[in-house]
């Protein structure tokens, strides 16, 4: 029976939940499993980590601290920036990642933190930044990662088959 190692696409599903058991996202409601590949940091180091070794239709709950899940907390506040800053196409909700150019053109994410009528407040921090991650995890698949997969360091789709 094959176990997760590097080079697998595993198929699970989660629910994840903060210390007062809020459910922040789940894959249950979305009805189809999270792909991912293991060994890649497509998912948060604490959760990739305990994944290692384990076998299909396994559960496991997973607490993860900050430093392994989405960083500690910088201290700063977001910033409102103008609406009409916006392309139309980004959808002006709390939660949705944006990517910004930084001076040396590199890329970083921001997130929308809240919105009102004429401002967007932007927050280097990731929502779940500074917080403790609980996660209910289900092991749907495991399959080997096609050298397509390998080479881009992503899965493509459940069955690897989705191009772009
Ligand atoms: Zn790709």
């Amino acid at each position: 029976m094959s176990t997760i190692a590097d080079g697998d696409v595993v198929l699970f599903h989660y629910t994840l939940t903060n210390d007062d058991g809020e459910v922040m996202d789940t894959s249950r409601t979305r009805g189809e499993p999270l792909p991912y590949l293991h060994g890649a940091s497509n998912i948060v180091p604490g959760l990739e980590k305990e994944l290692t070794g384990k076998s299909v239709g396994d559960t496991l709950q997973v607490k993860v601290a900050p430093e392994e899940g989405y960083g500690p907390h910088n201290g700063m506040d977001p910033q409102p920036v103008p609406r009409g800053e916006f392309p139309g196409e980004i959808p002006l909700q709390p939660g949705v990642q944006i990517m910004a150019q930084g001076p040396d053109g590199q890329p970083f994410p921001l997130w929308i933190a809240k919105v009102d009528d004429e401002h967007v407040h932007l927050d280097t921090n990731h929502p779940m930044a500074g917080k403790t991650l609980n996660f209910d995890v289900e092991i749907m698949r495991i399959r080997e990662a096609t050298d397509d997969e390998k080479s881009h360091g992503h899965p493509h789709g459940p069955d690897g088959t989705a191009q772009h």
